[in-house]
């Protein structure tokens, strides 16, 4: 019988660890949304919840609860960027890996990226398209079995025959074959209902489309128009059913306009958006992913031989670099702004480049911050549990050295990230 107790008193006693309270003692918080800092805070956490929020620096009365200690630091809610692929990673080898790497391979490394994204302060990104790997890891993050950021995914993307999306673009004849919507490839209406019920049905988030043509496939072409209106404004009607969003992958202004015009919330890349678009976009509500780190970083590889093939340096080199010129107009113009950056396209963790970019780009530091937690919270109909730091909301919560509000850079260091109420990294 005593020994019955005892392990029941040591089951109880480890089954209150782990709900036990976090006390987070911060020098400064960031209210995001007045850009004003909090000083001398105590984030008391319970579970994966901001249970309360106190001045000053308490302490427990029970001495076996956790305290943390980030007095030096300045603490803001974690991050969301919003263009992500999670599965992959830039290399000269990229065009080989269809071939060969299993699914189990991708899932592998899929999981190193997701763990190093959110050790860069991401604790939560929107995956803008892989094998169907990314919704597997979806599952798994939420199941505790692997680490990484909270993944809302579009599974795989939709374009249509020969579009930035068909995924055997370049292949010989043979081996193409004739991919349909479940592949990711439509053509007409009833295929554009089908393609996002299939996501719907293989567990998507959100949808993306390419709209236009694209760097970094095999495509002919950048920048071409890739889907009729129709196509268009039915996959937006169909994905609303489901209650998913849809973005569009965009390069070309024609292209882009249907894309606002057929019902898209977000624009990603945007290049060479008219000024007659940026109006539409502030009219219909639609924003801008600029993913400038993407740009910069495409063009930088396109100089090195032999990184990409020919048709590819070559258009990289052509839509790379104007990216944050055009990030700089749109944001000039009014038109709102999304923060995300294409990672995979770029090194993974590196993510936070983007915000110099942004302000580099004339973009101030609170609103490009802002851009990457209340927009994104938003879009994702997620305002009332991500991205601030509030009693109730979800304990995502990062802490940096310096002042983000001065030094955007100090963002790329990040100091501490839990995520869901979990510490995943303490300096
Ligand atoms: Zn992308």
């Amino acid at each position: 019988m005593k020994k019955l107790l005892l392990i029941a008193g040591f089951l109880l006693a480890s089954l209150s660890g782990f709900a036990q309270d976090i006390y987070l003692q911060c020098g400064k918080v960031l209210d995001v949304t007045s850009g004003k800092y909090l000083q001398e805070q105590t984030l008391i956490i319970s579970g994966n919840q901001i249970a309360s929020i106190k001045k000053g620096y308490l302490t427990p009365q029970d001495a076996s609860i956790r305290v943390i200690d980030l007095k030096e630091m300045t603490v803001l809610p974690g991050l969301i960027d919003f263009h992500v692929h999670i599965e992959g990673e830039t290399s000269p080898s990229a065009y080989l890996e269809k071939f060969t790497l299993s699914e189990a391979d991708i899932a592998f490394r899929a999981q190193e990226i997701a763990s190093r994204t959110l050790q860069a302060g991401f604790t939560s990104v929107r995956d803008l398209g892989g094998t169907g790997v990314n919704i597997a890891l979806r599952d798994a993050i939420n199941r505790g079995l692997v680490t990484g950021p909270r993944i809302f995914t579009a599974g795989k993307a939709i374009g249509t025959t020969g579009g930035h999306a068909d995924p055997t673009n370049g292949y010989r004849p043979d081996l193409a074959g004739d991919p349909g919507p479940e592949e990711g490839v439509i053509n007409g209406v009833a295929d554009a209902r089908k393609a996002v019920r299939q996501r719907y049905k293989n567990g998507a988030d959100c949808i993306k489309i390419t709209a236009t043509g694209g760097v970094l496939s095999m495509a002919q072409n950048s920048q071409n128009p890739q889907f009729t209106l129709e196509e268009i404004k039915e996959i937006c009607k169909v994905a609303s059913d489901y209650g998913y969003h849809v973005a569009a992958h965009a390069h070309g202004d024609e292209g882009m306009q249907r894309a606002v015009l057929g019902g898209v919330k977000t624009i990603e890349h945007g290049t060479l958006m008219s000024e007659e678009t940026m109006d539409l976009m502030v009219e219909h509500d639609a924003y801008l992913v600029p993913t400038i780190t993407a740009g910069k970083d495409v063009s930088m590889n396109a100089e090195k031989p032999g990184y990409f093939p020919p048709r590819i340096a070559e258009k990289a080199l052509e839509i790379g670099p104007k990216i944050q010129n055009t990030f700089t107009k749109a944001y000039k113009k009014g038109v709102g702004i999304a923060f995300g950056t294409d990672a995979g396209v770029f090194t993974h963790g590196e993510n936070a480049r983007e915000f110099v970019y942004m302000v580099e780009a004339g973009m101030p530091e609170l609103e490009a911050i802002q851009s990457a937690t209340l927009t994104n919270a938003m879009i994702l109909k997620k305002e009332k549990e991500l991205g601030q730091i509030k009693e109730g909301f979800l304990a995502d919560i990062i802490a940096v050295n310096g002042d983000p509000l001065k030094d955007i850079a100090v963002l790329g260091a990040v100091q501490f990230v839990m995520k869901d109420g979990e510490v995943v990294k303490k300096r």
